[in-house]
């Protein structure tokens, strides 16, 4: 009794059309050696494209024919399309099984493959599939291209839309509550032009939107939001947007406002900081000592070529000062303020509790969101199986991996944002740390965007540099707790001093933004 290995195989989108089913397959098969006297030694089945032959099941059958060549026959399948949709591989194949005495053949398409004539049948076999695949993929298209212009959604609802049907029974959107007020809000919030994309983003994560970067910029971009269908340019046809027949999420207006930032067309300048804030960092903070305008500052070219920096009044006023001494004065100051030795044990008591309970929240996270995907993971090869074991209909099988694809995707996302907190904490440490060394240390070492935010945190009023000392109105509250009181201010006078009982006429100090610096 001859021996025979039976293959089956079907990929995902073919799986809608019934004479492609697995089981289907087996059957014919088995009724073809049953009737035939053959013996069936084993049977793979496959659930790829058969675009070539690196398929995960038919290179265990063909690692299994060159072992046991000996006692295999046959390798049988039902058409020549379950075998290939490459004819040169399939000859190749062909060939390879030849020679290890394995004679190939399609049960419902059979060949004398040792006929020259059989080649060309076999050719015919394997792109009549093809052309016929081509021709369903062109008329789905047309179909699809056709409700788009209707205004129809076709395919897969965006973030903050479930797919429905309208009363006619057309395929279109509705909006999901929670997550479509959510997307409205980042569109508003947007639009006003002061955050970036990526500060939207941030702002609604933990508010439900968990999208990466990218898909934050491809929310802000759908015109689906504002009602809209994009229609891509398909051979003649160019690009097209069509009102769709789904509710929108966001005015047109404001879908409009939307994209003109984003192109960068209305952007708000970011302060790019240059070379002159770098030796100018007091700038915006200084006062005029003659007469009480605020100072700005420049450079000039001497005649070496070398640029001298300068903080200077109004032109009339003629008041300057050379930048160097202005900021090495100031310098000065700053490490006259000494931090108080049970403020400094405080401060990184503070630090190391925070941060250590952060570290184990996050860790703990980490590993539950490891536990979940696994699981999800687990969950869809049993739904897989019970798939190809056809004891779920492929409609379930589809919704059931989106939904579980999607759960995973969240979950990764969330992972890589704990990730990059990490980072961020880090940084908050190594400011709090030099911060205990010394605010002079701290400021030097800064550049001049940190420079600015330390001197705005410290000196709620303008600086007036006298020459060999600054006067203020004013410290922050807090700073002035935490700075140890035995040594004074040599280069610095505080005119003001606030008084600690009794009521402030003044607002109250700016936070000390040390922590968020
Ligand atoms: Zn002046």
């Amino acid at each position: 009794m001859p021996n025979a290995i039976i293959y089956t195989r079907v990929s995902t989108d073919e799986q809608a059309s019934k004479g492609y089913s697995l089981p289907h397959q087996k059957n014919v098969l088995e009724m073809y050696c049953q009737h035939k006297g053959i013996n069936i030694l084993r049977h793979y089945r496959e659930d790829f494209s058969a675009k070539n032959f690196n398929r995960p099941a038919f290179n265990e059958l063909a690692a299994y024919i060159k072992v046991n060549r000996k006692s295999v026959d046959y390798l049988l399948f039902t058409r020549w399309d379950r075998f290939s949709r490459n004819q040169e591989e399939a000859y190749r194949i062909i060939r390879e099984f030849r020679n290890l005495g394995v004679e190939v053949n399609a049960i419902e398409q059979p060949l004398d493959l040792s006929q020259p004539d059989s080649k060309v049948m076999l050719a015919v076999y394997l792109v009549i599939p093809e052309v016929e695949n081509d021709k369903n993929s062109i008329r789905t298209k047309e179909g699809l291209r056709r409700a788009m212009k209707e205004g129809c959604f076709v395919g897969l609802a965006p973030r903050g839309y479930v797919n429905a049907r309208n009363e006619e029974g057309k395929s279109t959107l509705a909006i999901k509550e929670n997550v479509g007020s959510i997307i409205r809000k980042a569109f508003i919030d947007y639009s006003k032009g002061v955050l970036s994309s990526e500060e939207v983003r941030m702002k609604y994560f933990n508010r439900g939107l968990r999208v990466c970067k990218q898909t934050m910029l491809n929310i802000l971009r759908n015109p689906v939001y504002c009602g809209k269908i994009l229609i891509k340019e398909w051979k003649k046809e160019d690009e097209v947007i069509v009102e769709g027949i789904h509710p929108p999420i966001i005015d047109e207006e404001t879908f409009d406002t939307v994209q003109r930032l984003i192109s960068g067309k209305t952007i708000p300048k970011i302060h790019k900081y240059s070379e002159i804030d770098e030796r100018l960092p007091l700038r915006g903070f200084l006062l005029c000592r003659k007469c009480g305008r605020s100072l700005t500052g420049s450079a000039s070219r001497g005649g070496s070529g070398i640029r001298h920096f300068y903080y200077h009044c109004h032109p009339k006023c003629k008041e300057r000062y050379k930048a160097d001494e202005v900021n090495s004065l100031f310098e000065e100051v700053l490490s006259e303020f000494v931090i108080k030795g049970d403020v400094k044990k405080m401060y990184r008591n503070i630090l190391d509790t925070t941060f250590h309970g952060e570290r184990k929240n996050r860790e703990l996270r980490v590993k539950q969101i490891k536990n979940e995907i696994n699981k999800l993971s687990a969950r869809m090869e049993s739904v897989e199986d019970k798939f190809f074991d056809d004891l779920i209909d492929p409609s379930t099988y589809n919704s059931v991996k989106r939904k579980t694809q999607k759960k995973i995707n969240d979950l990764k996302v969330e992972l890589t944002s704990i990730k990059s907190l990490k980072k961020d904490i880090e940084d908050y440490l190594k400011i709090g740390i030099s911060f205990l060394h010394g605010i002079d240390k701290l400021y030097k070492s800064s550049d001049a965007r940190y420079k600015k935010k330390i001197v705005g945190s410290i000196f709620p009023e303008k600086l007036v540099f006298l020459k060999n000392r600054y006067r203020t109105e004013n410290i922050n509250e807090f700073i002035s707790l935490i700075i140890s009181k035995h040594k004074p201010f040599r280069r610095l006078e505080i005119k003001n001093p606030r008084q600690n009982d009794g009521e402030s006429k003044k607002a109250p100090p700016q936070r000390l933004e040390l922590w968020t610096l």
